[in-house]
């Protein structure tokens, strides 16, 4: 456990530099199978090191010598900033993202880069040009994606955290197939200056931890205001950790029958039900029913918005300041997006798709706001189906695109959203999501922590 580990080091019985040499051991040792982490900071020891100098002078941070891996779509001053792309695989981070820049003030150490689906795009790590990643809490399947190596490395015990970037489910969609926690913030919650990001207007930094009071922990660091993004709010910044031990008692627990609905297993939604019942029983909360009735239409809006924001944001990868050209580096998924972005993009169309998927994303908006006027937080499945074998050859993208179908309308909608483990189904993980209203963490925090807890 995060909590007890941290307590350990800030009492010096166990040093920065062995907690780092033990998970660059794992890694050795593990990752030529599982290929969570791309590429090792070479200097992880050293600031291990640096660390433990100052836990002597008494300057021990909230993270005090615990290992971070981060997504390679985040800049890291001198680390592979790859996006797990053949485009970037030379681009090395000139400067620390606003995240990275805080993990290090608390005294947190880069452990290496973690794997994921080339520029954020899929569901399953499968589309990284540097091969998938094994899910090692189901082996033979995929960890989900896009934050495949980041939930696969938190998973395999390769390092403490991990920072993953959430678009449509990327953060919450591994952390689920991997059976750990994981935190989607609200827009505006976590700065994403240095995020090589799939869609600005969808897109947080998030953390992936094996229990939620680590995932709280990371949040408490990285949340807030920063200058270098507008999108952030002046919004405080409780102590996650702090109210995790508040009870969550007397809650109003929304659960939808379209969820049901939209569950290829329902046995999936059975545990989610199961878990949810649980939670209210051992909570004296209430379940009530939640209708969202365009949360069905989530996908078809999502991807137009994606497809145009990420045509938009790839147009600097040229091949003149940042590594090769992206339409003769880049594999067939992100080639599909950026041409259907420019498609949809053209002057004739304009307003027939990017204006439409607008227009639907504010009634899903509306929905949340409305649901969220009878219930505290939802609650649902996390993914519609369980994790598919590694090399099954989805060929279809609108398979692979379902995936997606209940973590994307958190994006839609700004809201927060994380994901718990419920149990196993065939011996593989399955996750249950959590949604609050925007800028509501310590609720959504503190009932995943609740949830934690439940046994069914
Ligand atoms: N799977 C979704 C997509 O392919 C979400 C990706 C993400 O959240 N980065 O767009």
């Amino acid at each position: 456990m995060i909590k007890d580990k941290l307590l350990k080091i800030k009492k010096g019985e166990l040093s920065a530099a062995d907690n780092v040499r033990n998970f660059l051991r794992v890694i050795k040792a593990e990752n030529p199978e599982i290929n969570a982490i791309l590429n090792v900071n070479e200097n992880a020891l050293r600031d291990a090191e640096e660390v433990d100098r100052s836990i002597k002078r008494k300057k021990a941070g909230k993270l005090a010598g615990l290992a971070v891996a981060v997504k390679a779509n985040i800049s890291a001053l001198d680390m592979q900033v790859s996006c797990a792309s053949q485009t970037l695989e030379n681009y090395y981070g000139t400067f620390d993202a606003d995240v990275i820049r805080r993990i290090k003030a608390e005294g947190g150490v880069i452990i290496g880069m973690a794997n994921m689906d080339e520029f954020a795009c899929g569901s399953s790590g499968e589309s990284s040009a540097f091969g998938a990643t094994d899910n090692p809490a189901a082996p033979g399947r995929i960890p989900g994606g896009s934050s495949s190596g980041s939930a696969a490395a938190v998973a395999a015990g390769m390092c403490d955290l991990a920072l993953g970037a959430d678009t449509g489910g990327s953060i919450r969609n591994p952390a689920s197939h991997c059976g750990i926690a994981g935190v989607k913030p609200s827009y505006g919650r976590v700065s994403r200056f240095g995020l090589v990001d799939l869609s600005m207007s969808l897109e947080q930094i998030g953390p992936l931890s094996s229990d939620v009071f680590g995932s709280a922990l990371l949040m408490e660091v990285i949340c807030g205001r920063s200058n270098y993004d507008a999108t952030t709010f002046e919004h405080p910044v409780p102590s996650y950790t702090a109210s995790l031990a508040k009870r969550s008692t007397n809650l109003k627990i929304g659960l939808s029958s379209d969820f049901e609905k939209l569950c290829a297993d329902k046995r999936i939604y059975e545990k989610v039900k199961a878990a949810a019942s649980a939670f209210a029983s051992q909570n004296n909360s209430k379940i009530l029913n939640a209708n969202l009735k365009y949360i069905h239409l989530a996908i078809q809006t999502y991807y137009p918005l994606v497809y145009v924001e990420f045509f938009s944001s790839t147009r600097k990868f040229d091949g003149r300041k940042y590594g090769k050209k992206i339409e003769d580096a880049c594999g067939e998924e992100v080639l599909r997006r950026i041409l259907g972005g420019k498609e949809i993009s053209r002057a004739e169309h304009a307003g027939k798709y990017y204006r439409k998927a607008l227009a639907v994303r504010k009634l899903i908006e509306r929905d949340f706001d409305a649901a969220f006027k009878k219930v505290d937080v939802l609650v649902s499945p996390v993914t519609p189906m369980l994790p598919h074998k590694i090399g099954g050859h989805i060929s279809d993208p609108k398979i692979m695109y379902a995936y997606d179908a209940f973590t994307i309308p958190a994006n839609l909608a700004g809201i927060c959203a994380g994901v718990v483990g419920c149990g196993r189904i065939d011996g593989i993980p399955v996750g249950l999501q959590v949604m609050a209203p925007a800028f509501k963490e310590e609720l959504l925090l503190r009932v995943m922590k609740a949830f934690e807890g439940t046994n069914v």
